[in-house]
């Protein structure tokens, strides 16, 4: 009942059904939130009289009473949306104190009293009244500084009484309004305020990066407080059930003893490993490991748990579905399918395929020489190197101007998340694993290394000092997430590969999927990552990138430059064995796997120089006259390029080029033929719109195909298809289709032409139409359903439609995309091609996409 109860309210009721200790409470839902929001921030008629029923069903399962002063109920009133937002929503703890109530059980426990006390009047006033946080701080460090002290610890009762009465006395000042007295009144606006929270600035940041919806709401979890600050024999805690961090299956976390459990996540003390519970409170570490044996057998997932221990007694606070690092996510699907928790199939659907990117994070490489500036502990794995940058704000300014940055603070607040985003990797000097640095960068799969003590960061001159070393902004670090080590300068990362446990997960995809998978590959060596990777056949095989080479570029130039067409035959005379040595390199990688290869496509500019300078050099260098070579760039330059003379245009002018091309591929084919090299060159023409235009070029190569194979008295097969990337084309796939053996829809231009949006100069725009929801997601990215998306169904009914067995595809961005993949899936396509590194992620979205919706059979 997450949808109505929020995540941890309804986790919380689960919990308690399993017969679990949890603290008696109540769970207003998300639909009072919703009707906030319509209703001008009011509730629905008798919510009061609802509220004050549980409240007394609470206090008769307690034997307390609210407001009471021999034996008051306290409460914690705590926000919680259906998914988990760590951090970004407000809690008000210790609810039902005053100073009537305070004074009464510091009778019996005055250094809790007082304690808690000051920890309701700061929450209360931070997330009800809206006093600044840091003004609030300055009570108790102000209080320390009087008193030399250094941890809260070290406070006595009495100290606790200044503080809470100084901190009374600030909140009166800061805000012009009193801390309510009645326990009521403090409940009630509580409430208020946890609604209100689901639209803090921060709130709406981290459901902005997390694509979750703002009309959602909040509920409240109203539930009577166990103490972990009672005495010694008190503690808080977090922990997962499994290593969020590498997988392994054991209980994994930290705690603090004598600690409210907010001070475990503020990182403000470095808390304890979990395994020192088993020394100090060994039953409850006992029951804890219990505890989370029947959660995880319920729940058939890793969970991330909050806890705390009241006087020897273990109460459990919060359950969830743990976040953990794509490696952790991989091995605990494959454990939990050996150890029969899951199937198959569950496992398949549990890793989310973006994540599977971070696998192909670089490492450092092992021989690298390594100066060790400071050690803290592995909270998020992978290399990142970067600039020092101390503030949030600036380090999101330097990565827009194209730095690469290391955020280090002495531990982050939810207010630093667009500064985390940005940076390369996160370190801070204080905090657990279970900070909310920890805990952000997980989710976000960055490099990150926390509660690296022998730092410590000036804020005010923007250094930072380890032992005696003194790190500058803008000095160069490297950060090590996966041994917790942080390094002078930058040092070299080395590619990655893909591990054993990923390995098998993406054996069973391959088991489950319908789509091919190919890869984008202009190279030998990206052809070789592409089958390393698990490519299927390379999608798209680029051929002018051959042509930007150092020693070619002259050469096409020259092709370019010819005054006619005995001239440029000559050129591309010279261009030909260099094109055919590059095939032939790429066949031998595929191993038989179908190549397809596209002719070439960019407007003949694009290999030219563009400023006089520019000229002036390559004229020197190629022996072409300085004004010959600019009027001729002059000449070429076009207004719009994308829209102008390119793609198959440039044979219907040139039609030179292409017969090179085809010679280079078919003699190549030939050449691996003789060595046993099986192949089946797929030849691909860019940007058809019309079918009598597809027509002429492709006639042109056909011809000069098998004016080769019959010169030579040989065989081989290949095919003529064309990539679909004008809306025409789409529509007119029936009569194309009758020419062209096989389609790949170009998604990436197909986009710009549906949209009418240069890719290259959305930037100026393309934010805000993301931020005003015009779009839901950049269509360069994930695939425009309802435009671009029903254009490709168009285009594969109707080409169907004239061929049967029309091999269709799609290469572009969208084809390592899981949403883009599901979508190709669905609409019938055979094929998706993508970048090598994003093969895996692409085999994974295709078994989820056919495990989700398998195709019927006709
Ligand atoms: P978040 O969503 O930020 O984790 P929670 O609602 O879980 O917020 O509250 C934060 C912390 O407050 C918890 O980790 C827990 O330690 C403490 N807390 C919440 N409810 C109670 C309670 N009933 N008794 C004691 N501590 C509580
Ligand atoms: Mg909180
Ligand atoms: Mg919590």
């Amino acid at each position: 009942m997450k949808n109505l109860l929020g995540g941890k309210g309804a986790n919380l009721a689960q919990m308690a059904k399993l017969g679990l200790p949890v603290p008696p409470g109540f769970t207003i839902s998300t639909e009072i939130c919703t009707y906030f929001y319509r209703h001008n921030q009011s509730y629905p008629p008798g919510f009061e009289k609802e509220i004050k029923k549980y409240l007394a069903l609470v206090e008769k399962e307690k034997g307390q009473k609210f407001g009471d002063l021999k034996n008051p109920l306290l409460f914690s009133v705590r926000s919680g949306a259906r998914v988990s937002m760590p951090g970004m929503m407000d809690t008000v703890l210790n609810l039902g104190l005053n100073d009537q109530i305070t004074k009464t059980l510091a009778q019996k426990n005055p250094r809790f009293a007082w304690n808690c006390y000051w920890r309701f009047i700061f929450m209360f006033a931070d997330v009800v009244m809206g006093a600044p946080k840091e003004e609030l701080d300055e009570v108790l460090i102000a209080l320390k500084k009087e008193k030399n002290l250094k941890q809260d610890i070290e406070l006595s009762a009495a100290d606790w009484q200044v503080v809470a009465e100084r901190l009374k006395t600030k909140v009166r000042h800061l805000t012009g309004k009193e801390i309510p007295q009645n326990p009521w009144d403090q409940l009630w606006q509580a409430i208020g305020a946890v609604f209100k929270s689901w639209n803090t600035p921060r709130a709406i940041t981290y459901r902005k990066l997390n694509k979750i919806p703002d009309d959602w709401g909040t509920a409240v979890n109203v539930q009577s407080m166990v103490f972990g600050n009672l005495n010694e024999k008190s503690a808080s805690g977090v922990g997962f059930t499994r290593n969020p961090s590498t997988g392994k299956k054991e209980l994994y976390g930290e705690f603090l003893p004598n600690a409210q459990g907010e001070d475990v996540v503020a990182g403000l003390r470095t808390p304890k490993p979990i395994s020192e519970l088993k020394k100090i409170f060994p039953s409850c570490y006992r029951e804890l490991l219990k505890i989370s044996k029947i959660l995880e057998q319920y729940f058939k997932d890793m969970q991330d748990i909050e806890f705390t221990i009241e006087n020897g007694k273990l109460w459990m606070l919060q359950t969830r579905t743990g976040k953990r690092t794509a490696q952790a996510a991989v091995k605990m699907a494959l454990d939990m399918v050996k150890e029969g928790l899951i199937s198959k199939k569950e496992a398949l659907l549990r890793i989310d395929p973006k994540t599977i990117e971070t696998f192909f994070k670089p490492s450092f490489e092992e021989k690298a020489k390594k100066e060790v500036l400071a050690k803290g502990l592995p909270a998020s794995p992978g290399a990142a190197v970067g600039e020092v940058v101390f503030d949030p704000g600036e380090a999101e300014k330097l990565v827009d101007q194209g730095h690469q940055v290391i955020l280090v603070r002495m531990e982050t607040s939810p207010d630093d998340i667009h500064g985390m985003a940005a940076a390369e990797g996160i370190l801070t000097a204080r905090g657990g694993m279970t900070s909310h640095a920890a805990l952000v960068s997980r989710a976000m799969g960055k490099p990150c290394v926390v509660g690296a003590e022998s730092i410590y960061v000036d804020y005010q001159k923007q250094q930072m000092m380890v032992n005696e070393k003194i790190i500058k902004k803008g000095d160069f670090i490297s950060l090590n997430g996966t041994a917790g080590e942080v390094y002078l300068g930058k040092l070299k990362t080395q590619p990655p590969q893909i591990s054993k446990d990923l390995n098998q997960i993406l054996k069973w995809a391959d088991q489950k999927r319908k789509l091919k998978v190919l890869a984008n590959a202009d190279t030998p060596l990206q052809a070789r990552q592409a089958r390393d990777f698990g490519a299927q056949g390379i999608g798209l095989c680029r051929t002018e990138h051959m042509f930007f080479a150092e020693e070619r570029l002259p050469i096409f130039q020259k092709m370019i430059l010819a005054k006619d067409q005995k001239e440029r035959a000559l050129a591309l005379k010279k261009i030909l064995p260099l094109q055919k040595s590059d095939f032939i390199e790429i066949f031998k990688a595929m191993e038989g796997w179908p190549v397809i290869i596209r002719l070439l496509d960019p407007p003949l500019h694009e290999f030219l120089p563009k400023t006089e300078k520019e000229i002036k050099e390559l004229s020197a260098k190629i022996k072409v006259p300085f004004l010959k070579l600019k009027t001729k760039v002059e000449s070429l330059a076009e207004l719009n390029p994308m829209l102008g003379h390119r793609g198959l245009r440039l044979a219907i002018t040139f039609p030179e080029i292409y017969e090179m091309q085809t010679q280079a591929i078919i003699e190549a084919a030939l050449d691996c033929k003789k060595r046993k090299i099986k192949v089946i060159p797929e030849i691909m023409i860019p940007l058809t719109l019309d079918v009598e235009e597809f027509k002429i070029v492709a006639q042109k190569v056909r011809e000069k195909a098998e004016q080769i194979l019959k010169n030579k008295k040989l065989k081989i097969d290949y095919k003529i298809g064309t990539m679909i990337e004008l809306p025409r084309a789409c529509l007119l796939a029936d009569q194309i289709a009758r020419e062209a053996e096989f389609f790949s829809f170009g998604t990436n231009d197909l986009t710009q032409t549906t949209l009418g949006i240069s890719r290259d100069d959305a930037g100026r725009f393309l934010p805000q139409y993301l931020e005003k929801k015009i779009f839901k997601e950049d269509p360069f990215s994930s695939l425009d359903r309802s435009g671009v998306g029903e254009l490709i169904e168009i285009g594969v009914k109707r080409g169907k439609k004239s061929r049967k067995d029309l091999e269709i595809g799609i290469c572009g961005e969208h084809g390592g995309d899981p949403s883009s993949i599901d979508f190709c899936h669905r609409a019938g396509l055979d094929y998706v091609s993508c970048s090598p590194f994003r093969v895996p992620v692409a085999r994974l979205s295709a078994a989820q996409a056919n495990l989700t919706s398998p195709l019927r059979k006709n």
